[in-house]
């Protein structure tokens, strides 16, 4: 007969928030590295602004694990550009994740699901392959900005997903901060960024435009739709963003 497996300690929310009050960027990462260790992993789009947090995690350790979402619709220019930045900053554990193939035949059989049920389509191809990838890790390190807006406008670096850690390194960097950071450093930049787009996701254009600005770069997803967040992301009141549209079945198609 197997073993159980031991219970997980609950992570008390308030010791947390106490013991690394004060912290962001850098400093965040370290400490969080250091405490939980092989229980921490860093979410990446490898998109227009992604090369700043994945440069300051490869400064504090090269080995924290990178999830990287290939949805199958990405521009190749990212797939690019990850292999890039993974050879240039030295990370040894970048872990591609993609859509279930069982659910791409039943939800998105043509491909076109993001057109009629965006929600839908992000919900099979980021957010199912994203819980896949973050079993067993404790901590979710990701980039999100203040200056995003939204449901981004009042980011902790630090909240709490059910019983999971969430940092927000960056949540105070501005664009301008971002910017210094990339030239300061001479970091190499999305290839698709020097072409005018803000914020670079999927490829369709239902998706992703060029739309936005470099303080608004946002503003160029899923443009004249009332969605802003993918649903791997959780609003700032801790509830999941939602995936499938009320009133819609899966297929997005009414009766
Ligand atoms: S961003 Fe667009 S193509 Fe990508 S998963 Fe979401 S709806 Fe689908």
């Amino acid at each position: 007969m197997l073993a159980k497996s031991p219970p997980q300690p609950t992570i008390n929310q308030n010791e947390v928030l106490e013991a690394y009050a004060g912290l962001e960027g850098r400093d965040l990462i370290r400490a969080f590295g250091r405490d939980f260790e092989g229980r921490i992993a860093l979410l990446s789009s490898f998109g227009a602004e992604s090369a700043v947090l994945l440069h300051m995690v490869s400064e504090v350790d090269r080995n924290i694990p990178i999830i990287f979402l290939d949805t199958l619709k990405l521009f190749p220019e990212t797939i690019e550009y990850r292999d890039r930045l993974t050879r240039e900053f030295g990370l040894r554990d970048v872990r591609v994740f993609q859509p279930n193939v069982a659910d791409l035949m039943t939800d998105d059989p043509s491909g076109t699901l993001h057109r009629i049920n965006p929600d839908r389509c992000c919900h099979i191809r980021k957010t199912l392959p994203m819980e896949k990838a973050f079993k067993g890790f404790d901590v979710m390190i990701s980039g999100r900005k203040r200056f995003h807006g939204a449901a981004r406008s009042d980011l902790k670096p630090i909240s709490f997903d059910e019983n999971r850690i969430k940092l927000e390194p960056l949540a105070a960097f501005t664009a301008l901060d971002l910017q210094n950071y990339m030239v300061m450093r001479g970091l190499p930049t999305h290839p698709l960024k020097l072409e005018g787009y803000h914020s670079i996701g999927c490829a369709p254009e239902t998706c992703t435009t060029k739309g936005g600005s470099l303080d608004n770069p946002r503003a160029g997803r899923w443009m004249g739709q009332e969605k802003t967040e993918c649903g791997i992301h959780f609003s700032a009141n801790g509830k999941i963003i939602r995936t499938t549209p009320r009133g819609l079945p899966a297929n997005g198609v009414s009766a």
